[in-house]
């Protein structure tokens, strides 16, 4: 009997929060519907993989992390590729298609992607299938799903032509007498016959109407009859748990079902340990709270809270302005609660879990997450280890639809992990940051297993804060601010409810909170703690050399680094009264003078003392509608990039002719990509130079570590 030898293909992903490991995982999963067989590793794994020979399609998912960095896997790798020593044919034997991930909210969108994608051109690599780019910001999905269906199609080309090239290379090898013309020309033929599919994702997306799960790796369902909305009564409009036509007639393209590779068991001990803070880890630190003050007062502002770590005991956490620090802030215990409930587990909680694989899943890749520990009960597990709060992606969605028993509610859940539910998934899971347990809620009749939660939900992260004091200024101490984040109520979430950690620590320091006039006299007989560890940021740093100008944009409690920047400024200041200080300017804005200007009084301070030349501040919401007239007639400025175009000749001579440093820090969302394109703009008309000389000014100053960004959304 001969042997079928599958076609190979090689996975390699790039991942920092493991959304490039679960599409790589996907893709690998799906090869072997599609005849092939794939090699899934991560890119740190090169012991795994040999791209210097590799003759199979290799196909690269990589994200993009902080301000254009690789994920850390990744790195490795990147630093690899960017070899001077490697010819301009090094990788011409390799065949590749990439999709690279990012958030254009940040500066430097898909840049590791881009630049892997830059080096395997310059180094020969033939690119078999367009490149795709995801953007998180308006969703993944838009571009990853097409990306995804039609890829097998290039890969399929991809393999035709490489083994066409095979067999062209290996015939032009023989004498030329032992080939006819005609060989030679059907082998021309057959090389332009298996050209490249078209490159363009969009374009191949379309078209193939996919039936059958062994071809592409979908599902195709038709609508029950219980589905339509025959009741009156029942709104037209479409929720979470309600579908109305066209979706709900519409015979749907599900994702293949992903395999199941945890086998989890609870077992029963004798006693019960009880731990309370997320396991040791040697950076952790379990220090008090000695200080929290309410930072801005009456309504429509975000609650700004600033909170003093007493860090007198703890060495580990010497910092600098500029660095921040991670939060460990447990689930909320009433969800884990309703959720042991929900899942049927609430005597159990506990008992030991003992998570293992699957001996016979066909999950490429599997492995027991390495961040659910041994030993640990269930309770704990749920507290500490699985970000219970997070938004289930479509896989997990498409996984609920086989422990759902009501076929309506079958119905609707496959709607939303479908192609064509796409707008819907996004308005009521995806921008709602619905949880799991919000979604089991809405589906009463879902009971899914633990192990099934365990396989989807990602690592509980820490939160982390940018360090909002200096330490010359306030020995033993560190400042953060944090701003209360507020989940609105929505389809799916009858009450709304805060931010996870922001949440948390509002809770915590609620008998603590004082106004800022009273803080100074603030003490207390119990003082809450917080686990942290520090995480430094060599490059957010305050010149060393106190002669260079500073600009620092900084809305909202983005100003918290420059707290710190400007804190040590004013004692170097003192000590050195003799030094040269550069030009200090910061850009803060805010909704309201008197509700959300924080730091008022020390920023003010600071300008009165002399370590602040320049304030400028904006507010959003004040005097609305003058306002608005106002900017038609180019009156007060409402954002932080409006009062940076006032004041553009003199921050771009600072930047340009004087050497100056510009800091941003905030929200990543809008602001910075505003205050990046107003530079852009600033630039140009400045100088009289075009956008392309414009973006390389100010791709000269992020080279020259000159515009710094620390940004989070
Ligand atoms: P979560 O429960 O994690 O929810 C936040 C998530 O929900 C975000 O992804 C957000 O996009 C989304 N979201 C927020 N509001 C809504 C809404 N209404 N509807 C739907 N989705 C929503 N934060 C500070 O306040 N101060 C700081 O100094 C600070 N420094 C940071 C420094 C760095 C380097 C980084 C990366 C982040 C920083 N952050 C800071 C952000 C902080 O780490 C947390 O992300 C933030 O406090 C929210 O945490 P949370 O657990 O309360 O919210």
């Amino acid at each position: 009997m001969p042997i079928e030898v599958k076609p190979r293909i090689v996975v390699l992903y790039g991942s920092q929060k493991g959304q490039a490991q679960s599409i790589a995982e996907g893709i690998a999963e799906e090869a072997e519907g599609n005849g092939l067989l794939a090699e899934l590793s991560c890119l740190d794994q090169n012991d795994k993989y040999n791209l210097e020979k590799e003759k199979s399609p290799v196909v690269f998912i990589v994200s993009t992390t902080g301000d254009g960095e690789p994920p850390d896997n990744a790195l490795q790798f990147v630093k690899h590729i960017k070899k001077k020593t490697h010819s301009s044919d090094h990788y011409k034997h390799l065949h590749y298609a990439l999709l690279a991930l990012g958030d254009t909210n940040y500066e430097n969108f898909c840049n590791c992607g881009k630049t892997i994608e830059c080096r395997l051109q310059e180094l020969g690599a033939q690119r078999f299938y367009a490149t795709g780019y995801a953007d998180d910001g308006t969703g993944l999905e838009v571009v990853v799903d097409p990306w995804l269906e039609g890829l097998w199609k290039a890969v399929k080309a991809a393999l035709t032509k490489m083994s066409s090239d095979r067999n062209f290379k290996e015939d032009s090898e023989k004498t030329i007498s032992d080939l006819s013309i005609p060989d030679v020309q059907l082998n021309l033929l057959s090389l332009t016959k298996h050209q490249s599919p078209d490159l363009d994702p969009k374009c191949s997306s379309t078209g193939s109407q996919v039936t059958s799960p062994s071809v592409e790796g979908v599902s195709l369902t038709t609508p029950p009859a219980e589905t339509q909305n025959t009741d009156p009564a029942i709104s037209n409009a479409p929720s979470l748990s309600q579908s109305v036509p066209l979706l709900s007639d519409l015979s749907l393209n599900v994702p293949s079902l992903p395999p199941p590779f945890l086998d989890v068991s609870l077992q029963e001990v004798d006693t019960v340990d009880e731990i309370f803070g997320p396991l040791n880890s040697k950076t952790l630190n379990e220090v008090p709270i000695s200080r929290a003050v309410c930072l801005t007062t009456g309504e429509s502002v975000k609650t700004a809270i600033l909170i003093e770590l007493d860090i007198t005991a703890y060495p580990m956490l010497t910092y600098q302005p500029g660095d921040s620090f991670d939060v460990f802030c447990p689930n909320r215990a009433s969800e884990v609660k309703l959720l042991l409930r929900r899942l049927g587990l609430e005597d159990q909680e506990n008992r030991h879990v003992q998570v293992s694989l699957c001996k016979n899943t066909k999950k490429k890749g599997a492995q027991v997450p390495s961040y659910i520990p041994q030993n640990i009960s269930l309770l704990y597990l749920l507290t500490w280890c699985l970000e219970i709060r997070s938004v289930p992606k479509k896989a997990f969605l498409r996984a609920l639809v086989e422990h759902t028993a009501d076929s309506v509610q079958r119905r609707r859940l496959q709607e939303l992990c479908s192609k064509q539910g796409t707008t819907d998934y996004n308005q009521f899971v995806r921008e709602s940051s619905l949880s799991i347990l919000e979604l089991l809620d809405a589906f009463p009749s879902c009971l899914p297993p633990l192990s099934l939660l365990i396989e989807h939900l990602p690592k509980l992260q820490p939160r982390p804060y940018s360090a909002a004091s200096c330490r010359l200024q306030h020995p033993g101490k560190l400042n953060f601010v944090l701003s209360v984040v507020e989940f609105p109520a929505c389809s799916g979430r009858p009450v709304e409810r805060r931010g996870l950690c922001t949440g948390w620590l509002f809770d915590r320091v609620t008998p603590l909170l004082v106004l800022p006039e009273e803080a100074e006299s603030q003490c207390h007989v119990v003082t809450p703690r917080i686990h942290v560890s520090l995480r430094p940021n060599c490059s957010f740093r305050h010149p060393p050399d106190t002669s260079v100008p500073l600009i620092m944009v900084g809305p909202g409690t983005g100003v918290a680094p420059f707290i710190g920047f400007l804190q040590q400024r004013e004692k170097e200041r003192q000590q050195n009264p003799d030094a040269v200080f550069g030009e200090t300017w910061l850009f803060f804005g805010c909704r309201y003078r008197d509700r959300d200007y924080l730091f008022r009084e020390e920023l003010e301070s600071f300008v009165s003392n002399g370590t602040l030349d320049h304030l400028k501040v904006c507010f959003s919401r004040d005097d609305q509608r003058e306002q608005e007239d106002a900017i038609v007639s180019g009156g007060p400025p409402r954002y932080v990039q409006h009062n940076l175009l006032l004041f553009s000749h003199k921050i771009i001579n600072i930047l340009l002719k004087h050497n100056g440093c510009l800091y941003v820090c905030g929200d990543a969302k809008n602001m910075a990509k505003d205050v990046n394109d107003t530079l852009m703009e600033m630039i140009k008309s400045e100088l009289q130079v075009d956008q392309l000389e414009a973006m390389k000014q100010l791709a000269g100053l992020r080279e020259e570590k000159r515009y710094l960004q620390d940004i989070w959304g």
